[in-house]
């Protein structure tokens, strides 16, 4: 007990230093100013990395040069295919069968059931020949109509004739006519997004879901299988029935029909 009364009195006036508030106070500055100078350091930090992270940014924004780039009118239209599972195997190349598949399609190709039915018979016709063929194009919204129009006047350079055809929807139907007419008179085969009340004018049978394009090393064999298909055993439980085969530039169209 003495020791502990020795010890205690050896720092009793430390105690009542440190209980002092003169003391107290200086420590509290201590403290204060201390994390004053850990927040500048860490503030200071923050502002190093920020700065060479803006500066990271800079250089990057002035490498991408160019022209600017218009995703807004494609947004919707990429947005399908996403959504999409029908089981057929999807080319990775544009026009180039995937994996060895018997049947594929290009990516961007939206078929409707009874289309999807048809053409996984087809497939079973290739697999059983050992033939390769690729779907280059199923069923059509009027809006990816229009985009072949756009397509088309581009291809001719006539962009600059019709200003408001990029921008326009199928409903715009002044604007896509006269560009319609324009490639018509040109003997440029493409067909109109819409119907026009009282005009002659014939709409794809891709926009009624009744028309698939492919596409095979040969056009003309492909043309040969598809007939053949059509008379096979192979398209009697289909929904859907060939009842046209049309050499297209650059692919065979086929036009459907329901089963009787
Ligand atoms: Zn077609």
């Amino acid at each position: 007990m003495g020791k502990w009364n020795e010890t205690v009195e050896i720092f009793k006036p430390h105690i009542a230093k440190i209980k002092s508030p003169r003391f107290q106070e200086l420590r509290r500055l201590t403290a204060i100013s201390s994390c004053i100078g850990l927040c500048l350091l860490i503030n200071s930090m923050l502002i190093t990395t920020k700065s060479q992270r803006a500066r990271a940014d800079a250089a990057n924004i002035i490498t991408i040069q160019g022209p600017q780039i218009d995703v807004s009118g494609r947004k919707e239209h990429m947005a399908i295919p996403l959504d999409l599972n029908d089981g057929l195997p999807v080319t990775v190349q544009r026009g180039i069968p995937a994996d060895s598949a018997a049947l594929s399609k290009n990516p961007e190709v939206v078929l409707t059931a009874d289309q999807v039915d048809l053409v996984k018979h087809f497939s079973e016709y290739l697999t059983a020949h050992h033939e390769m063929a690729v779907i280059t194009s199923g069923e059509r919204s009027p809006e990816g109509q229009l985009d072949i129009i756009k397509q088309r006047i581009e291809e001719h350079g006539a962009a600059n004739q019709f200003p408001l055809l990029d921008s326009a929807s199928p409903s715009d139907t002044k604007v896509w006519l006269s560009a319609w007419n324009w490639l018509r008179a040109r003997r440029v085969a493409v067909n109109a997004p819409a119907d026009i009340p009282g005009q002659d004018i014939k709409t794809s049978m891709h926009l009624k879901g009744l028309a698939i394009d492919f596409i095979a090393g040969s056009l003309d064999q492909l043309s040969g299988w598809l007939a053949d298909f059509s008379r096979s055993a192979y398209a009697k439980n289909t929904s859907l029935k060939i009842i046209g085969i049309v050499r297209e530039p650059g692919c065979i169209h086929i036009n459907l029909a329901p089963q009787a």
